[in-house]
C-alpha cells in the first residue's frame, strides 16, 4: 500500500451506501479531485447535502501513494501557451501557482500536518541530451511576464543543492511544495466527515444516469439521486463512456529507503527541494520529514484491461530497476535499506494536461489527466468543478482547461495498448542511449518520436 499510507496511520472504512439517498451532489471518486470539490462546494454553499461514493477507500488510490510533489503548472509554460496561447496560458499558470500556496493554507487553517513544505522544484539534466530540460518553459515563462516562476540553474549550483556524481545543469521552480501525500488526503477525508459530506466507502458506482433535471448514480448496495454529480475518477475515468479515446492509463514506481539523514547531509540536500531529471519516462526524488529518500519512475508499464480497473499495486520487475536507478543517481545509498516499494496508475492526457469539462445532456461534471502531476492541480479543478456544479461562471471556470478536448486522440484498443507498449519500449531504449552518451539506433527514435507526430505532447 505505500509508505505513506502507512505513516500516516489505518482508518476504519466507512459503511457502503445501502438504499436510496437524496442529496444536492453527489461526487464520484474519493481522491484529492473529489474531495476537494466536495470541499468548495461546501464553502460556496455551506448547507449542500452532499453524497461522496468511493469505490475503495478515500485516499487510498493514486492520492495517497503518490510522489507528493505538489506541483504549479509552471514546467509546463511552454506547452500550455503552445496550446492555449499566451493570455489563457498565463491566467491558468498563476492560479496553479495560487493552488500550492492555498493547499498549505487550507493546511494550516485545518490543523492537517500533511508536512508542506514549500521548498521548490529543480529539474535536472543527468547526460548532454538533456541539457535543454526546462528550458523552453524558462523561455515561456520570461515571455509571459514571469521570468523568476522558471529560474536557470549552473551544474554548480545544482549540487549545491543536491550533490549526485551524474548531476549536470538545471532550472529552479520556486511554486512548488512537497506533502505528505496520505496525510493530506486523510486530512481531508477526516475535514469532509467533521463537516458533514455523507461519505460512502466500498461503494463502487457502476451506472450514472440523468437528464438535465438531475443524475441518479447506481452502487451495488443503493442509489443518490442529486441535482448535479462530479466524477473523479482518476484513472478509471477510462471507463466512462466515450472517454477511452481522451486519456491513455501508464504506471509509476517508488522505493522508499531507510532513513538516511547522514547521507542527505553529505549530499547537501537538506532544503526540501524535490527534483525529477529531464527524461520523458522520468525518475522524482524528494526527501522525507524523518531523513528518507522518495525515489520514483513513470517508466512503468502501461496498464490495460483489468488492471485498468484493478489497482497496480507493485510491478517487481519494475520496482527492482527503480532501486537500481536510485543507486546510479546516488551512489551512497548502497548498502542502505530499501523499506517499501510500491506503484499507481497514471491518468495519462494526450497533451499531458489536464482536461476538465460538463456533459452536455444532464448536470455531469469530470476531470482527469493529471498525467502524473495532480497533487497541485486537482485542487484547482475541485474550485472548477465546484463551480460548475453550482452553475457559476467564474475565472475558474474561465480557465483554458475548462471545456478543452484531449488535444488529440487515443486510438481504440488493443491499439492504444499496443501501440503504447511499443511506444514505451522505444522510449526506454532511447533514453538509455541518450544517458550512455550514445545516438538512439534509428528505430527506436522514430517510433519513440510517434507520438509527437500524432500531435500528443511528450517531455516537459
Ligand atoms: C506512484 C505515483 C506517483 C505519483 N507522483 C505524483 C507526484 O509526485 N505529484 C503529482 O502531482 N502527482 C503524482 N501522481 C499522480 C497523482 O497521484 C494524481 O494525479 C492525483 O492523485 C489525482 O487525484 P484524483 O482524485 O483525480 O484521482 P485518484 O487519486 O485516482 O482518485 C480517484 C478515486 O476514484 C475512485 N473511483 C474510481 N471509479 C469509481 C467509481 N466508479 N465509483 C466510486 N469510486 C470510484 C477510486 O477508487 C479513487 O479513490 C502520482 C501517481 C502515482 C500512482
Amino acid at each position: 500500500m505505500g509508505w505513506w499510507l502507512e505513516e500516516a496511520g489505518g482508518v476504519d472504512p466507512l459503511p457502503p451506501l445501502s438504499g436510496s439517498v437524496e442529496a444536492d451532489f453527489v461526487v464520484v471518486g474519493g481522491g484529492y479531485t473529489g474531495m476537494w470539490t466536495a470541499w468548495h462546494l461546501l464553502h460556496a454553499e455551506p448547507s449542500a447535502r452532499i453524497a461522496l461514493l468511493e469505490g475503495g477507500l478515500c485516499g487510498h488510490g493514486p492520492s495517497g501513494r503518490n510522489g507528493g510533489f505538489c506541483e504549479s503548472m509552471w514546467l509546463s509554460a511552454h506547452a500550455v501557451r503552445e496550446r492555449f496561447g499566451a493570455g489563457p496560458a498565463l491566467a491558468l499558470l498563476d492560479l496553479a501557482s495560487r493552488s500550492v500556496t492555498e493547499i498549505g493554507e487550507w493546511c494550516d487553517e485545518n490543523g492537517v500536518d500533511a508536512w508542506f513544505r514549500q521548498a521548490g522544484y529543480v529539474c535536472v539534466s543527468t547526460a548532454p541530451a538533456y541539457d535543454d530540460a526546462g528550458r523552453a518553459s524558462m523561455r515561456a515563462a520570461a515571455e509571459l511576464g514571469r521570468p523568476e516562476a522558471v529560474q536557470e540553474l549552473s551544474a554548480e549550483q545544482v549540487r549545491a543543492r543536491c550533490d549526485s556524481p551524474v548531476f549536470r545543469r538545471g532550472v529552479f521552480v520556486p511554486d512548488f511544495a512537497t506533502v505528505q501525500p496520505a496525510r493530506l488526503a486523510l486530512g481531508l477525508r477526516a475535514k469532509l466527515l467533521e463537516r458533514g459530506v455523507r461519505i460512502f466507502e466500498g461503494s463502487r458506482v457502476s451506472e450514472l444516469s440523468g437528464d438535465r433535471g438531475g443524475v441518479v448514480a447506481r452502487t451495488a448496495g443503493g442509489m443518490v439521486r442529486a441535482g448535479a454529480a462530479v466524477l473523479g475518477m482518476g484513472p478509471r475515468s477510462r471507463a466512462i463512456d466515450g472517454f477511452d479515446s481522451r486519456l491513455t492509463v501508464t504506471s509509476s514506481h517508488i522505493v522508499m529507503t531507510e532513513p538516511v539523514p547522514d547521507l542527505l547531509e553529505e549530499m547537501g540536500w537538506t532544503g526540501g527541494e524535490c527534483i525529477t531529471d529531464g527524461r520523458h519516462m522520468l525518475h522524482y526524488f524528494r526527501t522525507t520529514d524523518d531523513g528518507r529518500i522518495a525515489f520514483g519512475w513513470g517508466g512503468g508499464r502501461l496498464a490495460c484491461g483489468a488492471r485498468v480497473n484493478g489497482r497496480v499495486e507493485v510491478d517487481r520487475d519494475v520496482a527492482a530497476q527503480v532501486a537500481r536507478d536510485l543507486e546510479w543517481m546516488f551512489p551512497g545509498v548502497r548498502g542502505r535499506r530499501l523499506t517499501h516499494a510500491w506503484g499507481g496508475p497514471i491518468d495519462v492526457s494526450p497533451s499531458h494536461i489536464p482536461q476538465i469539462g460538463s456533459f452536455s445532456d444532464a448536470p455531469v461534471h469530470y476531470a482527469f489527466g493529471f498525467t502524473g502531476n495532480g497533487v497541485g492541480p486537482s485542487q484547482l479543478a475541485g474550485r472548477a468543478l465546484a463551480s460548475l456544479a453550482l452553475d457559476r461562471r467564474d475565472e475558474y471556470t474561465r480557465l483554458p482547461i475548462v471545456g478543452s478536448d484531449a488535444g488529440a486522440w487515443v486510438p481504440p484498443e488493443p491499439l492504444a495498448w499496443l501501440g503504447g507498449a511499443a511506444v514505451r519500449s522505444a522510449l526506454l531504449r532511447v533514453e538509455a542511449a541518450k544517458e550512455r552518451g550514445e545516438r538512439p539506433d534509428p528505430l527506436s527514435a522514430v517510433a519513440a518520436a510517434a507520438p509527437r507526430a500524432l500531435g500528443m505532447h511528450l517531455a516537459r
